[in-house]
């Protein structure tokens, strides 16, 4: 058996940080187990769907390092859903349906008032056929045969078909509905693990029937909790976060995958420069029943810390030229983004334009400017610097770092100064000093 798992985005938006969470699971599982990891578009409402979106579904998979093994859109397979229908419909598991939505509303408040389920009441099968309307079709539901499964999250599940409605598979006009469709095709790529939230719990209770009745065993299946927000539910914000607002903001996909990887599991999250520990890890058994809370601050956070020891060759084709290896490995622990870096480069080369130091500050500064020309830039600039200028003016913590960096970076925090000050030219420094 080749661990099979799919990712099953209808394309009528942009992917959220919630859609791309699940999406990641699935990769995480496949990596894991040498499986094979499909995109499925669900393109069966051709009104809604666009190919912006699809394209859009593309390159954020892409971005966030999620390639896949294979792509299908439902909307070539009709033919399939077709035969496969007339199957069902030829062994009485699909059958026609005449009521308005009206009706329907009717009946359910009528049930609800006495009190009981509004479970849709079948007609008996010789109940006359309306004139000239076009039937929609339902499931029909084995009542004899009790719906379970062991949920790799979720654990043993239970449902009791008596108490649910034959679902409607396809609408009057032919078009078909989400859950007909989506068994049909897990049948036919072999699709071992079905990984998705639990909004789509209830459906499975109605698949597990649809797989049955077509002859395979149902997949495994694992629905996550969802994610919500920090304020406890999924934000019109969250709901709508997508990746280019991300990418914006300077978030690596590395970050965003470590986050949305290990959220609402019993792992910790950890600033992970590769999928590898995430593929590692990754337990359906460790994943939480409870929702996972996203924090967009915690992203941010968790991005600066990858930054931390993010290496050049990861970045270099992002950074200026004049950035080079050493210059990074000093400033990335200064870095909430990579963006950010640039901002170092006329710290390194100028241009320079020196503040104006505190009065208190100019004896250090004036020594430095003095001994700065003799001292070997070579070896260790910064050490020999600042003993020198120790040794001249008594200063020595803070009262000698601070004023020695500012006039040498223009900032008052930032990396080593024993790393950096080789990265800056001695003329440039000496220059910077003198103008100080
Ligand atoms: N197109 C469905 C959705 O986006 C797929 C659900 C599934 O994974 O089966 O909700």
């Amino acid at each position: 058996m080749i661990v099979t798992t799919r990712f099953a985005p209808s394309p009528t938006g942009q992917l959220h940080v919630g859609n791309v969470r699940t999406a990641l699971h699935n990769w995480l599982w496949t990596r894991k187990h040498g499986g094979r990891f499909l995109l499925r578009i669900d393109d069966t409402d051709l009104e809604r769907s666009k190919e912006e979106y699809v394209e859009g579904i593309r390159a954020d998979l892409a971005w966030l390092g999620l390639d896949v093994d294979g792509e299908e859109r439902q909307s070539a397979r009709f033919a399939l859903y077709e035969a496969e229908f007339e199957r069902l419909k030829a062994a009485g598991r699909v059958y026609a349906c005449y009521e308005t939505p009206e009706e329907l509303e009717i009946r359910r408040k009528i049930l609800l008032s006495r009190g009981l389920p509004p479970v849709y009441e079948r007609k008996p099968d010789r109940a006359p056929v309306p004139d000239g309307v076009a039937p929609h079709w339902r499931f029909r539901l084995d009542h004899d045969a009790p719906i379970e499964w062991t949920d790799l999250v979720r654990g043993p599940q239970h449902f009791d078909p008596g108490t649910m409605s034959d679902p409607v598979v396809r609408r009057a006009d032919g078009s078909w509905l989400y859950l007909l469709p989506s068994v049909i095709d897990d049948i036919a790529m072999g699709i071992t693990h079905v990984v998705r939230g639990e909004d789509h719990v209830s459906n499975t209770a109605a698949q597990v029937q649809m797989f049955a009745a077509l002859g395979a065993a149902p997949p495994a299946f694992a629905h996550e909790a969802l994610l919500v927000g920090t304020e406890g539910k999924l934000s019109k914000r969250l709901g709508s976060l997508g990746m280019a607002s991300l990418r914006d903001a300077g978030i690596e996909p590395i970050a965003l995958a470590a986050l949305l990887a290990r959220l609402g599991t019993s792992d910790p999250v950890e600033p992970v420069t590769q999928m590898a520990p995430l593929v590692e890890s990754i337990d359906f058994a460790r994943f939480g029943r409870a929702p996972a809370r996203f924090d967009e601050a915690e992203l941010a956070l968790l991005n600066q810390k990858i930054l931390h020891h993010t290496g050049y060759a990861a970045v270099a084709d992002r950074l200026p030229a004049a950035l080079t290896e050493a210059r990074w490995n000093a400033i990335r622990p200064n870095l909430a983004t990579v963006a950010e870096a640039a901002e170092w480069l006329p710290v390194f080369d100028g241009p320079f334009a020196p503040p104006v130091p505190e009065a208190a500050d100019r004896p250090v500064i004036e020594a430095a400017a003095k001994v700065a020309p003799g001292i070997d830039w070579t070896a260790d600039p910064w050490h020999a610097l600042t003993a020198a200028v120790k040794e001249a003016t008594g200063a020595k913590g803070r009262a000698l770092f601070l004023p020695l960096r500012r006039a040498l970076t223009g900032r008052g925090h930032g990396p080593d100064m024993a790393e950096l000050l080789p990265l800056i030219a001695k003329d440039e420094a000496i220059a910077r000093l003198a103008a100080a």
